[in-house]
């Protein structure tokens, strides 16, 4: 029997794959895309126009991008603009879906969770975010209470932003191909921040904290708010901080990996917190606030450290005993939980249930 699925990716509708907009959903669409592949699994994407993401199969939708739910007030209506690609991936998913065993959908976004019910195709879901409008919430919790099995997250912290969620509902943590990133056993001087450049990833407290130390700070990541960036220049003129732009893959860790400590510094729960794994990959130890995935992922004084969320003085007292860290733990944490490999097994664990369950 060939045992092999046909599956087809719904990416996110917040900017085309490879920009960066899409934030680590971009990371995670490739990379499952890529474990399954390796299982023998076909898998085609649609994405917004302009994507390009080598080798994968990717079909392009044009039409008006999605505004990032990140930016939106909790009590926020739902937002579509005019021709929505959103709309028009999922009718051109619609027109497929005889094709296809599943539909995978990695957009936080109420649509795709009100038309699961639509669709003959079993449709999964993979939230990427925590909570953050009482509309989505209610879109995703309606979701789980009719197919229990379809909807997965990234942590367990990150589910329960959404209230009680049964644990029918995988959490599928996330994995790298490890052999793009390269152990560096002795870095240099500088600390790394990687992200989004925007209010929610709390840059301001990590060049608060090096402004403290005097130890000079790289940014690597979208800059998705401009403004914001110069805001938290100007607050701390003493910090040495510079922006280093949103590399690829290769360059960033080869960069990264020379760092003597990456900080994370979330105002939100974050889902997962793809960099972290990165960072550990390099060898580089996690300093992150006790919120949302990062608590899940860093092994408290021995490939980093949690500290109380907003305190700067706690990321200055956790950049001082950076020392204690031996970064071949960092590396061969990222080995055994996070390699693509473990990834697909959770992965492909989760969608033949769905589809035995169907
Ligand atoms: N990233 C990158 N190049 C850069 C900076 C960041 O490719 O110069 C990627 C990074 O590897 C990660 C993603 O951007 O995959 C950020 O994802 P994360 O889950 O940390 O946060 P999100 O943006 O989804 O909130």
């Amino acid at each position: 029997m060939n045992n092999s699925l046909n599956l087809l990716f719904l990416s996110t509708p917040v900017g085309a794959l490879g920009t960066g907009l899409g934030g680590g959903v971009e990371l995670s669409l490739y990379n499952i895309a890529q474990a399954l592949q390796e299982r023998g699994h076909r898998v085609k994407v649609l994405a917004p126009e302009g994507s390009q993401l080598p080798p994968l199969d990717i079909s392009t939708v044009t039409g008006a991008l999605q505004v990032v739910a990140q930016t939106q007030e909790r009590n926020a209506a739902i937002a579509l603009p005019k021709n929505p690609v959103l709309g028009a991936m999922w009718e051109e998913a619609r027109r497929q879906q005889d094709r296809f065993d599943l539909i995978f959908n990695f957009a936080y976004d109420w649509l795709p969770f009100f038309l699961t019910p639509f669709f003959q195709t079993p449709v999964v879901h993979l939230v990427s975010m925590g909570s953050i409008t009482d509309a989505m919430d209610a879109a995703v919790l309606e979701a789980i209470a009719r197919y229990p099995q379809r909807i997965a997250f990234y942590t367990r912290t990150q589910a329960a932003t959404f209230g009680e969620v049964p644990e029918t509902c995988p959490c599928l943590g996330s994995g790298i191909d490890l052999s793009l990133y390269e152990f560096c056993e002795t870095p240099g001087d500088r600390l790394a921040w990687v992200g989004r450049i925007a209010p929610e990833k709390g840059l301001e407290d990590a060049v608060a904290a090096v402004a403290k130390t005097g130890i000079p700070l790289t940014v690597w990541g979208k800059m998705q708010f401009p403004d914001y960036w110069e805001e938290v220049l100007g607050n701390y003129p003493d910090a040495e901080v510079e922006y280093a732009g949103f590399l690829p893959t290769r360059e960033l860790q080869r960069q990264l990996g020379r760092c003597r400590g990456f900080l994370m510094t979330p105002k939100w729960v974050e889902a997962f917190g793809n960099v972290t794994i990165e960072a550990l990959a390099c060898g580089v130890p996690v300093i992150s606030y006790r919120r949302g995935g990062p608590t899940e992922i860093v092994r408290e004084g021995e490939t980093g450290f949690l500290v109380e969320p907003d305190s700067v003085e706690g990321l200055v007292s956790a950049i001082d005993r950076l020392p204690e860290i031996d970064r071949a733990n960092c590396r061969r944490q990222a080995e055994t939980e996070f390699s693509i490999p473990a990834m697909g097994d959770r992965v492909e664990t989760w969608l033949r249930g769905v589809l035995k369950s169907d």
